[in-house]
């Protein structure tokens, strides 16, 4: 029997640049293929992840693979694409017997699995489009102009981040985010830091 295997775009060691967990070292898992593709025109943001690409990796693989990028960090941030395309009880059993905690970032659009440990849905469609209802944190991209969400997910944390163009952010969309935060203190700002620094 052929061994069940994933589409992974790339793996690697890094810091979460945003969101409440921003700073903390992670293995980042980036699964590859996305069930969305955003654009300026109707989400207000390009999108610029590359999720297209990628190569069939078994289980005993990624976990090799992972653990070869450090052996010692334990949070893993599942991530694309869209993960939750691939996401299944198989993989997440097995990292977690590996000893990883799990953070996923979803568009929302797919439920998520309650074993994973940390939730972050960060929605681009319209709410109704919306499978996950429930997230440890919630995240919109806002461009200058675009109001302050009305979001149907009940979140711990509830963040707003200005829309790059390109590799910077203009200044106008972290002006008009901050004044949507002064108005609506339930949400805080979030910056992708890892953008401005440069690091990935
Ligand atoms: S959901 Fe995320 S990965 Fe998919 S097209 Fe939109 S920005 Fe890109």
């Amino acid at each position: 029997m052929t061994e069940k295997n994933y589409l992974i775009n790339e793996w690697f060691y890094s810091l979460q640049g945003e969101g409440i967990r921003s700073g903390t070292p992670n293995l980042f898992l980036r699964f590859s293929a996305c069930n969305l593709s955003c654009s300026k025109e109707t989400e207000g943001f390009d999108c610029d992840t590359e999720f297209v690409s990628g190569k069939k990796w078994t289980l005993d693989e990624i976990v090799k693979n992972l653990k070869d990028c450090s052996p010692d960090v334990n949070w893993i941030i599942l991530t694309g694409g869209e993960p939750t395309l691939q996401l299944d009880d198989e993989i997440i059993d097995r990292l977690h017997r590996e000893g990883y905690k799990l953070a996923i970032e979803t568009n929302g659009t797919k439920a998520v699995s309650p074993k994973i440990d940390w939730i972050t849905v960060s929605p681009k469609t319209a709410e109704h489009a919306v499978q996950q209802k429930t997230a440890n944190e919630v995240k919109y991209v806002r461009s200058f102009g675009m109001g302050i969400p009305k979001t149907s997910i009940e979140a711990q944390h509830y963040l707003i981040s200005p829309a790059f163009e390109g590799d910077t952010v203009p200044q106008k969309n972290i002006d008009w985010c901050i004044q949507l935060v002064k108005e609506n203190p339930s949400w805080r700002l979030s910056l992708q830091t890892h953008k401005l620094l440069r690091i990935r």
